[in-house]
C-alpha cells in the first residue's frame, strides 16, 4: 500500500520560504517536521480506512499527509490563506494517489459549521489535529458541539491543557474544560510530545488527548448543563450553594435543587463529576 512522503525539516523550511511564511505566535504556528511523530499521532487515533477526518490548522501539511493515506477523506480547516492555498499542491506532489481525498476550507475553525463540511462532502467521524495553542479548547468544544457525527478525537495541545482536559474530580487542574470534554465522552491522555519535533520549537511540551465519544449524555442537555459548569467553577473556593445561587434565583433554591439531585450543597464544584452536573441539568430543564 502506497504511503505519503512526509515532510522533514528541510521540506518544512523550503515550503515556508516559498510561501514567505514566518510562523506567528498569534496563529499558534508551530509546524511538525518529524515524520515519526506524525505516524505516532495517526497511530494513536486508531483510525479506520472509512473514517472521515476533520483536521484543524493543517499548516504546511505535515499531519495532513499522514492522514490522507490512512482514511477515506480529510477536510482541513485552515485560517491562513497562504497555507490553505498551497496545501492541495503539497498533497498532490507528495501523495498523488490520495490527493482527491483532501478538501481544504480556508476558514476560522471557530466559525466552521456542519454545512461547510457537508458542502465538501464530509460528515466527519474523527477530529485529528495539532491544534493552534491559543484557541485549542474553544476550537475543540466548538467542533464537538457542531459536528455530532465525530466518534473519535485525537488532538495535540499544550501539555498543561492536556492535563486539564483529562483531569478528574479532586485534581487541582480539574475545571470547566475537563467537565465539558467529559460531557462528550471518555477523555484520556495519549502521550507527551517534546519541543524539538516542531519548527519553531515552542516553549513548552505538548500532550496528546484522546476522546472516545460516547452517546452517554444526550446532546440536547448541553444548554442546561454547561451554564451550571461555568457557574460552579467561576469562584473555585466557594460552595455550590453560593456559586449556583444566581442560576436558581437564591441560595436556598440552589440548595434545594442540589439536595434533590443527591449532591451536598456544601461541596465545591471541583468535587462534582460530569454525571452530577448532568443530573442537575436534567432536573433544571424539566423544572
Ligand atoms: N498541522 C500543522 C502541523 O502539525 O505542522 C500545523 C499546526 S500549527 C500548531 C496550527 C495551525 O493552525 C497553523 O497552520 C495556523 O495557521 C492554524 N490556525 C490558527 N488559528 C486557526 C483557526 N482559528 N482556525 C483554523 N486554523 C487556525
Amino acid at each position: 500500500m502506497a504511503q505519503s512522503q512526509l515532510l522533514g525539516p528541510a521540506e518544512i523550511r523550503e515550503l515556508a520560504a516559498e510561501l514567505d511564511v514566518t510562523p506567528t505566535k498569534k496563529l499558534g504556528q508551530n509546524f511538525l517536521h518529524d515524520p515519526n511523530t506524525v505516524r505516532m499521532i495517526v497511530a494513536a487515533a486508531e483510525l479506520e480506512p472509512d473514517d472521515v477526518v476533520v483536521e484543524v490548522g493543517p499548516g504546511l501539511g505535515s499531519l495532513t499527509l499522514g492522514l490522507v493515506d490512512t482514511v477515506s477523506r480529510v477536510a482541513a480547516l485552515e485560517i491562513d490563506p497562504r497555507l490553505a492555498g498551497r496545501l492541495p499542491r503539497t498533497v498532490a506532489e507528495r501523495a498523488p494517489e490520495f490527493a482527491d481525498r483532501l478538501a481544504v476550507i480556508n476558514t476560522d475553525a471557530l466559525q466552521a459549521r456542519r454545512a461547510d463540511l457537508a458542502a465538501v462532502g464530509a460528515e466527519p467521524t474523527a477530529l485529528v489535529a495539532n491544534l493552534p495553542y491559543n484557541v485549542s479548547v474553544p476550537v475543540l468544544l466548538h467542533l464537538l458541539a457542531e459536528l455530532p457525527s465525530i466518534r473519535r478525537v485525537l488532538v495535540m495541545v499544550q501539555k498543561e491543557v492536556a492535563d486539564r482536559l483529562a483531569a478528574t474530580p479532586g485534581s487541582k487542574v480539574y475545571g470547566v474544560p475537563s467537565v465539558k470534554a467529559a460531557f462528550y465522552g471518555d477523555v484520556s491522555r495519549a502521550g507527551t510530545i517534546g519541543k524539538n519535533v516542531f519548527w519553531p520549537a515552542p516553549n513548552i511540551e505538548s500532550g496528546l488527548v484522546r476522546i472516545d465519544v460516547t452517546s452517554g449524555h444526550p446532546r440536547d442537555l448541553r444548554d442546561a448543563v454547561f451554564p451550571l459548569v461555568d457557574a460552579a467553577f467561576a469562584q473555585r473556593r466557594k460552595t455550590l450553594r453560593s456559586t449556583l445561587a444566581p442560576l436558581y434565583g437564591s441560595a436556598a433554591d440552589a440548595e434545594e435543587a442540589l439536595r434533590a439531585a443527591g449532591i451536598d450543597p456544601g461541596l465545591r464544584g471541583e468535587k462534582l463529576t460530569v454525571d452530577d452536573f448532568v443530573r442537575l441539568g436534567e432536573a433544571r430543564r424539566g423544572a
